[in-house]
């Protein structure tokens, strides 16, 4: 029989863990009404949802008021981008950075705001002070993503929210990828809005958090029924939300143990890796997710790469998931000034990962560089 593949894709998904599932379980068939109901089946469902929210507050150091449920976090990051620029009396101007996620960057080109881009240096590292030379009197929206999805670089938020104490403008990070391993306290940060994803932190799919600071005006996105305090409608997703919820509490109680155990697994990769010297490094080494490793080898495009290593049981990606199967350059790397924007491969760890699959996936790609040249 073959081998189970090797799964180092955890950027683009995790599995839900074991302790997540579980606690889902019994909002399918057993409690499963819906949250706006008044009778029995209706309040199990409000408590759950209300306690859900009361823990992740918990978490994220904030409001219960302050967290609006969604489905993803692309809807979070587009109901932000969306309320930002309504104020009808405003000429709104968005600023974020050229690396951003596209769920960010689809967002800000289909509004009607002005957009200002901030291009990070060449390690994909972004300067406060950029920020503030582009602030102006219409400024409404600093969107900066917390750690890059491709090349997981991290920003340094709590310094860029510094620097916007005294303007008007939200501060917004996408802390999609920074979940599992940053500091999410939205108070030490100093954020007004924050997007988290469930399935990137082994939650489910289907449930993302939107927080934002009570003193921040929101305009739903997705309008209907009154759930989420008229903030977001539709009927609540209790299995996801709890599934959420639990995924989160456990991500936190382990982040010390499993960043420590991920950043030795990736840098012990990236050591093996880089005795090619046909390989390079993409992306800051000091500054970097602890689960993340993006290289580039020369000669050897990304999808003929991905293929190649598929084939040997090795599952990794090109880049973000969302545009990963129509292969193009990398709009990271080549915003970064990667001289091979065509061959960057994303290789992600995560808790399932082992120091065997380390090795394997190391050897495979040296006899994948033997093959191909
Ligand atoms: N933001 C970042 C940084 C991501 O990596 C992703 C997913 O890849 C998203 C947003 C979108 O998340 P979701 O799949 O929950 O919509």
């Amino acid at each position: 029989m073959k081998n189970t593949p090797i799964y180092l894709d955890y950027a683009s998904t995790t599995p839900t863990s074991p302790r997540a599932f579980k606690a889902m379980q019994k909002y399918f068939s057993k409690q499963y009404g819906n949250p706006s109901s008044l009778h029995y089946y209706g309040r199990q469902a409000q408590n759950a949802l209300d306690q859900s929210r009361t823990e992740i507050a918990r978490i994220l150091n904030c409001s219960y008021k302050e967290i609006i449920f969604t489905a993803s976090a692309t809807e979070s990051i587009n109901t932000i981008i969306n309320s930002a620029i309504q104020d009808p009396s405003s000429d709104p101007h968005i600023i974020t950075t050229s690396i951003e996620h596209s769920a960010v960057l689809e967002a800000c080109r289909t509004t009607k705001a002005k957009i200002s881009f901030v291009q990070p240096d060449t390690k994909g590292l972004i300067e406060p002070n950029q920020i503030e030379g582009l602030l102006t009197k219409n400024t409404v929206l600093v969107s900066i993503g917390y750690a890059n999805n491709e090349i997981g670089t991290i920003q340094p938020i709590k310094e860029i929210a510094k620097t916007l104490k005294n303007h008007k403008a939200i501060l917004h990070t996408d802390a999609t990828q920074a979940a599992g391993y940053c500091n999410i306290d939205t108070k030490e940060l100093g954020v007004d809005a924050m997007t988290i994803s469930s399935h990137k932190i082994y939650g489910p799919k289907g449930a993302g958090i939107l927080f934002i600071k009570e003193n921040c005006p929101l305009y739903p996105l997705i309008v209907g029924g009154k759930q989420e305090s008229n903030r977001r409608a539709g009927t609540e997703n209790i299995p996801a939300i709890v599934g959420l919820k639990e995924a989160l509490k456990e991500t936190e109680e382990t982040k010390e143990e499993e960043t420590k155990k991920q950043k030795m697994l990736r840098d012990l990769l990236i050591k093996q890796l880089l005795e090619n010297k046909e390989i390079t490094l993409n992306g800051s080494m000091e500054n970097r997710l602890p689960n993340n490793v993006n290289i580039s080898i020369e000669n050897i495009k990304s999808d003929i790469a991905l293929a190649y290593l598929d084939n040997q049981g090795i599952c990794v990606s090109s880049g973000s998931a969302c545009t990963s199967n129509t292969p193009q350059p990398s709009y990271v790397l080549k915003e970064i000034k990667n001289k091979n924007p065509e061959n960057g491969i994303r290789i992600t760890i995560g808790r399932n990962t082992k120091e065997t699959d380390i090795n394997k996936t190391s050897s495979t790609i040296k006899e994948m560089i033997r093959d191909f040249t």
